[in-house]
């Protein structure tokens, strides 16, 4: 068992075809959720899947399950999964990595005859990118029941057509209600998004948690009059006031290495015309880190300078939280099969965590969870550009494979 490896070729060949279907001319992919394209891809993974002997479970809100049977159906299936959707202008691994990397496994323990004691599973979830209908990982947050079935249906694109009449045209609202469907421990690979591994020169990320996060709408409000007859002393410059905070967006993140985030994206500046002091400015904060009292403490400090900056200024300023996503430790165990997988392999290795949201998410909220990190070229992804290298994602799929057989259980 220990030399057991999975066959990288088959899997590079695998992610190169399923990137054919909504390949652009940049060399990405765009296939968005429940798109006539989404409907090639799932056919050509469900068709992929039943070849390799696999059988097929769709739920309502359209993940579906492909299953290899293991010596004691009784015991929940280990199961690994990803998305197959894409950005508009997405990349060829982002997603349909972990899919395939899990087929790949599949067609592996095949090769060689191997039987599991438990069910092995590989799934991919509808619509995670959340760019054709919102909210993101959509299949697995209903799944999970972080919103329901009801809710998601629902969901329009911009041209008014929902997630329930696109799933029944394309043929995959399934049967069986989300979330009634066991898991004994979930698994997922994906390219990093991020720098830290190419940077460190690592192979595998280990990932002990995902980062969670905190969103906010900022409006400050002055008063808007012309840029020359007001004296500077006598101006409510909204923009001013704005200017001040932020830095100190940065600043507070700054405070809290090294999973501390803080970004400002987004900004509408009111009436946006030169010659005109601002009135009013609207503003994004994300902040982000690794633990629930990280965050916490960030977002005090984030609301107490606000506070004292509207006093200090007399300006009036807006702090509106519009989003929260609590930090996800991955489970020991999970993450244990990975550190042990990738240590009799011999790969290289660091620990990661995740500063992007993954299905693994909401799987970690029904099942113990885990991730396994592969670099990608220059940290870049949902973008065409998108590139990882086939040594990588070969020792990725490795990893997974003997991280999967820890938990199934060899017979
Ligand atoms: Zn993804």
């Amino acid at each position: 068992m220990a030399d057991l490896r999975v066959d990288g070729k088959r899997l590079w060949e695998a992610l190169m075809e399923l990137a054919q279907i909504g390949a652009t001319e940049k060399g990405g992919v765009k296939r968005l959720a429940l798109t006539d394209l989404d409907r090639q891809g799932r056919d050509l993974v469900v068709g992929w899947g039943k070849a390799a002997g696999m059988s097929i479970t769709i739920d309502q809100i359209g993940n579906v399950f492909m299953r290899r049977d293991g010596t004691d159906n009784t015991l929940p299936p280990v199961v690994t999964g990803s998305h197959i959707d894409t950005q508009p202008t997405g990349g060829k691994f982002d997603g349909n990595y972990g899919v395939l990397a899990g087929l790949e496994v599949v067609r592996t323990l095949n090769d060689r005859g191997i039987r599991t004691r438990a069910p092995i599973e590989v799934a991919f979830w509808t619509n995670e990118e959340g760019s054709r209908f919102v909210p993101v990982m959509m299949g697995s947050g209903v799944f999970c029941g972080a919103f329901t079935l009801e809710h998601a249906y629902a969901a329009r694109d911009t041209e008014g057509k929902s997630v329930g009449e696109e799933l029944e045209r394309i043929g995959y609202k399934g049967t069986q209600v989300p979330g009634d469907h066991p898991i004994g421990a979930y698994f997922e690979t994906h390219i990093e998004q991020g720098p830290v591994l190419e940077d460190a020169d690592k192979v595998i990320g280990v990932v002990p948690a995902v980062m969670g996060l905190s969103w906010y709408d900022c409006t400050v409000s002055g008063m808007e009059a012309h840029a020359g007859p007001t004296p500077m002393h006598l101006r409510r410059d909204a923009m001013q006031v704005a200017a001040r905070i932020i830095p100190e967006v940065v600043a507070i993140a700054n405070r809290y290495p090294p999973y501390g985030r803080g970004t400002v994206g987004m900004m509408q500046v009111f009436p946006n015309s030169r010659n005109v002091i601002p009135g009013q400015v609207k503003f994004s904060i994300d902040l982000r880190n690794v633990s629930d009292a990280l965050l916490n403490t960030m977002h005090e400090e984030m609301v107490g300078f606000v506070e004292r900056t509207a006093a200090e200024t007399g300006l009036e300023i807006k702090l509106e939280r519009v989003s929260y996503y609590p930090p996800c430790p991955f489970h020991p165990d999970v993450v244990g099969a990975v550190r042990n997988a990738t240590a009799k392999l011999g790969y290289s290795t660091m620990d990661v965590v995740s500063g992007a949201g993954h299905d693994a998410i909401y799987a970690a909220r029904l099942a113990p969870s885990g991730m396994i990190f592969v670099p990608c070229k220059d940290g870049i992804s949902h973008n065409e550009i998108e590139d990882a290298k086939p040594e990588h994602l070969e020792a990725g799929c490795n990893v997974l494979l003997h991280a999967m057989l820890e938990r199934a259980g060899v017979v």
